[in-house]
């Protein structure tokens, strides 16, 4: 009998590279007029509505990392960044879409946002709560380092709503920590995890990362352990990510072959769900399910649009996908509108609003059987083939991950990406009955 680790010839680690075979084109500069009319002058029925800002700054450049981000440097440069931001948040202010329904969750990623003088911060969510409508309950997320937290920083976030802080821990092991060029030790990490508490933020969100350098299995069961007696309500858990993809594939290996993975993986999957009160949100997020609640990141897997402000930054509306330039000066000299050269838009055929549903299934462990319906016929196929692996059981109303298949949850993202890609011509043809 086949192992589950074996159900996959190598394993796809991040979603973002299973969805790269989507049939996405590309639209030339002279239709974008009438795209951005198109888009941001109508209401919008979609109730689930995101809000991204891309801090690409950190104060030191971790040799792992896959993120859009720089080392921080010339003040004028993070002054003038911020202040395009604010200019595209003002840019689509007025419009139908934005003020057609509230935003449930804004999320800083990056980089590291508190790398940053925490004064920007501020002005860009002032910017967003004046000029945006947020529901009275909005999750307001900023990702930060254990080294950067400090009270006075963490009053101020609290102060301007934020209520949801996501650490990038990887470990609390220090001796892996050290390796991976992280220098706070696990009882620093307590400390900041008090100080964040004591501020009045209590939803705490961290990162752990498996198959990593001198991370055994040992470790990795005690880190999962220490995580449960501290103050955390949520956790994401990540593999490292292969060296092709790393900006600098020579100061980490990797070590460990998908089987060490997939036992690392179940036990964390195991471990996580045992804690009290704590439930599975995606097939990689974990949390409290009600003082972890991670909406930015669940709505992600069920639809939502994205608004997405900042360098890197990529977004959703609809069939419309953007993606703003990775180039910080270019972002920079950027006059703060969505004409700007410095933002690509692609879009995919409106049947990708019915399939999008079942690309969903990987993110957001289930999906829905009525969504399936119209489309049926064009994915019964990998399905069955997925249920006979043992990756989705069939349910009365929804189709949904397995353990194992939660493992495999890229590798079926990108099974459904594909599938899509062959398709798109025939439903664009008219042929989807
Ligand atoms: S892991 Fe976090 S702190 Fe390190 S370089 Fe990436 S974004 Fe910056």
């Amino acid at each position: 009998m086949i192992k589950p680790w074996e159900i996959f010839d190598s394993r796809i680690r991040s979603a973002m590279i299973a969805k790269r075979n989507l049939p996405f084109s590309k639209i030339t500069n002279e239709k974008k007029t009438d795209l951005l009319n198109n888009l941001f002058q109508h209401e919008t029925t979609n109730a689930a509505r995101l809000i991204y800002i891309h801090i690409p700054f950190c104060n030191n450049v971790c040799p792992f990392c896959i993120y859009h981000k720089q080392k921080i440097g010339d003040k004028k440069i993070i002054a003038a960044y911020c202040s395009v931001v604010i200019k595209q948040i003002q840019a689509l202010a007025d419009t139908a879409w934005v003020n057609s329904a509230p935003f449930k969750a804004v999320y800083f990623g990056g980089g590291t946002p508190t790398s940053i003088p925490v004064e920007y911060l501020e002005a860009i969510l002032n910017e967003l709560k004046k000029s945006y409508r947020l529901t009275n309950d909005c999750e307001i997320t900023v990702e930060s380092t254990i080294t950067d937290i400090k009270p006075a920083m963490v009053s101020r976030l609290k102060n301007a709503g934020v209520n949801r802080i996501s650490l990038g821990v990887q470990s609390f092991n220090t001796a892996v920590r050290a390796s991976l060029g992280r220098t706070a030790t696990r009882q620093e990490i307590s400390k900041t995890m008090a100080v964040i508490r004591e501020e009045g933020i209590s939803n705490i969100c961290i990162d752990l990362m498996y198959n990593l350098k001198y991370q055994d299995f040992g470790i990795w069961q005690n880190d999962l352990s220490f995580l449960k007696t501290g103050p955390i309500t949520g956790c994401s858990v990540y593999p490292l990510i292969s060296a092709s993809n790393r900006a600098n594939p020579d100061k980490i290996e990797e070590k460990n072959a998908i089987e060490t993975e997939y036992i690392y993986f179940i036990e964390a999957d195991n471990c996580l769900v045992e804690n009290s009160g704590w439930e599975r949100f995606t097939s990689v997020q974990y949390g409290h399910r009600e003082k972890g609640k991670a909406v930015y990141v669940t709505a992600q897997g069920q639809n939502a649009d994205l608004l997405a402000f900042g360098s890197g930054a990529g977004g959703r509306i609809r069939n419309i996908s953007y993606i703003q330039t990775g180039n910080i000066e270019e972002f920079n000299n950027n006059p703060g509108n969505f004409m700007s050269d410095s933002i690509m838009f692609l879009t995919i055929h409106d049947s990708f609003l019915k399939l999008r549903n079942i690309f969903g299934l990987s993110e957001s462990l289930y999906l829905n059987k009525i969504d399936y319906n119209p489309i049926k016929k064009y994915f019964d196929d990998i399905l069955f083939d997925l249920i006979n692996k043992g990756l989705v059981v069939s349910n009365t109303d929804s189709f949904n991950l397995t353990q194992t298949g939660r493992f495999w949850a890229a590798n079926i993202s990108a099974l459904f990406a594909e599938k899509i890609r062959d398709l798109i011509p025939q439903i664009a043809d008219g042929n989807n009955a």
